[in-house]
């Protein structure tokens, strides 16, 4: 394991995680605290100039890690997926305008059709978009979500159909963000983060706790600590593979966000020393 554990100088967080605040006070907040990196998610963005918001993100010291977040490609007719698609194109713009380099995409999936399907219309999608992305010099990151999300967010739930599909579309500019949320219990976990970046696939690293009995399907992640995902060990093998990027906390917590956003802050900073 090649983890350095004594500093925050990869430390990136969501801006979502701190849902409350707003993107400038985030960044005013994050950029005091030491943090390095920051995630942008999009809502955060609204009724901003996003140019603007991304200078002063810079001017903060921070590092914008990525834009958050794409996708939901999957759909029953084709109008719908060609929407999709321009969607998407808006949002590769909007990363140039801010400066991010990658953005993250939930992939989708409908109920109404088999999932190998909506895989099919996914890897169609993303082969669209690949070139578009590339010109823009912005890469496109899979994240496979947790087979609770099946049904109706993403149809991606391993890191092995990620693989495939970035084979499939072939481009350098589409790879994988590996949330351990959603990939912890994968038998085949360090086999399959190895083989990500060996295939120069390892392009995000996202990281939160499990909790049992977990309360709500989307928004009751735990802080690093509280759960039993073995963080350290799939960080562990993140790095063995060559990663050397951002550790992104990324909670939803109905719970946490509940709390002193402050204070929570400073136990994400002592849970990412602790458990990461
Ligand atoms: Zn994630």
């Amino acid at each position: 394991m090649t983890s350095t554990l004594s500093d925050y100088s990869r430390l990136c967080i969501h801006t979502i995680t701190t849902k409350p605040w707003s993107l400038e006070e985030a960044v005013t907040r994050y950029s005091a605290a030491g943090v390095r990196g920051i995630t942008v998610w999009r809502q955060a963005l609204e009724g901003r100039d996003v140019v603007a918001a991304g200078q002063r993100i810079r001017d903060h010291g921070l590092s914008i890690v990525s834009l958050c977040r794409g996708g939901f490609f999957a759909a029953a007719t084709k109008k719908s997926r060609s929407r999709a698609i321009d969607e998407n194109r808006q949002c590769i713009d909007e990363a140039v305008l801010l400066g991010a380099p990658l953005i993250v995409l939930v992939c989708g999936a409908t109920p109404s059709q088999s999932l190998a399907e909506s895989r099919r219309q996914i890897a169609e999608a993303i082969a669209a978009l690949a070139p578009y992305a590339a010109a823009a010099n912005v890469r496109l990151a899979i994240e496979p979500l947790h087979p609770m999300y099946a049904a109706d967010r993403s149809a991606v739930n391993t890191l092995s159909q990620a693989r495939a599909i970035c084979r499939e579309v072939g481009s350098p500019a589409v790879g994988i963000a590996v949330d351990a949320y959603h990939v912890w219990w994968d038998d085949r976990l360090e086999q399959e983060i190895a083989a990500c970046g060996r295939e120069n696939r390892l392009f995000a690293f996202h990281v939160c706790d499990w909790l049992t009995p977990t309360a709500d399907l989307l928004n009751d992640r735990g802080l690093m600590g509280e759960g039993c995902i073995p963080l350290r060990q799939i960080r562990g093998w993140v790095e063995d593979a060559g990663f050397r990027g951002f550790n992104e906390v990324e909670i939803f917590s109905d719970r946490l966000w509940k709390t002193d956003q402050g204070r929570f802050l400073e136990a994400i900073k002592a849970a990412y020393l602790a458990h990461t």
